[in-house]
């Protein structure tokens, strides 16, 4: 029996130790782990860099409060901002505090209160980050939600001509994780981009699963030519110690003064330590540059050897985001992939998604793959012979 309120369907499987790209449990079976805890171990498991930074931090103080200059919240902060279009960052403890932050901000900047976002998006389950994300399956049971939020469809540049100058922000993923690893188009990002003007619109970045380095750059909305007022961040940014960020550009700063919003545990020490070797790490030119090589060689090596497949319609994503599309549920398959030693997660009912440590080598590529094509050709197999 368990004491915990059944809200996530739990694998069976109990792990005794995690290692770079490995995940071994308490059998002793070892599996190659393509989730790495869903796009938050970007250097793999117990990355050494990390370790030290964090033992290092753990031996001089774990928590004082934001009552105290805390230098190591600054060296976060400086790299964060000059990695990305900010000048300014909130920390936090996860994806949808950050959004709550960037909701509270854009409010409070423009005092307008409506904001966009879009179907099958997600954005968090607090209250609000719950209302912006774009499916009812997130909503059921909880209504009514808040009011300020509006859904349009994805990479659809019609429906944004309907926007008045009422809205506050636009918030969005430039690659919709959970709701099944879907790239935005150039096309649409011009067309929000030329919406904000028009309207007077914030544009807020969604970059909780994106970013870090995930996708090859240190945040994906840099694969487009864009400027977004404010960029959220959380999953990869501790490597595994919760840690939110909100980055928000230069005139915002006037709009969040002392009492306007806080964090008990916002820019904890020991998390900001994960942080600070984390960035150093994957905010690095060559770095970035073998994030790109692997994509592409991953996304080759997988149209190769399972692009023909029946079962498969698309694979698509952006870096080391990719997103296997099928024409048939997944999960029975995602059960497969990990009974032959394969960690991978669903990405709604038809995507399966693979997120492996930006720092995976060449070989285990090559044996995610083997197993992919491997486990997709005996269920093949099962189903003719029905
Ligand atoms: C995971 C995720 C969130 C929520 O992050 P939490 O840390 O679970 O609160 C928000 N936005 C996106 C795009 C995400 O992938």
């Amino acid at each position: 029996m368990s004491y915990l309120f059944p809200t996530y369907a739990k694998w069976n499987v109990t792990v005794k130790e995690a290692k770079g790209s490995w995940v071994t449990d308490v059998n002793d079976k070892k599996y190659l782990d393509f989730v790495s805890g869903i796009a938050v171990c970007n250097l793999g498991h117990a990355n050494e860099d990390v370790l030290d930074s964090v033992k290092e931090q753990l031996s001089k103080y774990w928590h004082l409060s934001n009552m105290f200059h805390q230098p190591i919240q600054e060296e976060v902060a400086k790299l964060l901002v000059e990695n990305s279009d900010g000048e300014a960052v909130f920390f936090c403890n996860s994806g949808a505090e950050a959004n709550e932050a960037a909701i509270k901000l854009a409010r409070k900047h423009t005092g307008k209160t409506k904001i966009v976002t879009f179907l099958k998006s997600f954005h968090g389950r607090t209250f609000a980050t719950m209302s912006a994300t774009g499916q009812e399956k997130i909503h059921n049971g909880f209504g009514p939600l808040l009011e300020t939020f509006t859904y349009l469809p994805y990479n659809q540049l019609e429906p944004l001509d309907e926007l008045q100058d009422d809205v506050a922000a636009i918030m969005l993923e430039v690659v919709q994780g959970e709701g099944g690893v879907i790239p935005a188009h150039n096309v649409f990002i011009e067309k929000i981009k030329e919406t904000c003007d028009r309207i007077g619109a914030l544009l807020i970045i969604d970059e909780v699963q994106t970013g870090i380095g995930r996708t090859g750059k240190p945040f994906a909305y840099q694969h487009f030519n864009l400027s977004p007022d404010i960029v959220t961040s959380a999953k990869g940014l501790g490597s595994g110690l919760p840690v939110g960020a909100m980055i928000g550009k230069k005139e915002l700063i006037k709009s969040f003064q002392a009492g306007s919003h806080g964090s008990t545990f916002g820019g904890n020490p020991i998390a900001m330590a994960s942080a600070k070797a984390t960035l150093t790490k994957i905010f690095n030119k060559e770095f970035l540059a073998s994030v790109e090589e692997k994509t592409k060689y991953l996304i080759s090596k997988l149209n190769q050897e399972i692009g023909e497949h029946p079962f498969v319609n698309e694979i698509r994503g952006k870096g080391l985001l990719i997103g296997i599309e099928c024409n048939e549920q997944t999960s029975s398959l995602i059960d497969q992939l990990r009974e032959n030693n394969l960690l991978t997660i669903g990405a709604g009912p038809e995507v399966i998604r693979l997120l492996p440590p930006l720092n995976v080598s060449v070989e285990e590529l090559d044996l995610a793959v083997e197993i992919i094509a491997k486990t997709f050709a005996a269920v093949n197999q099962s189903v003719t012979a029905q």
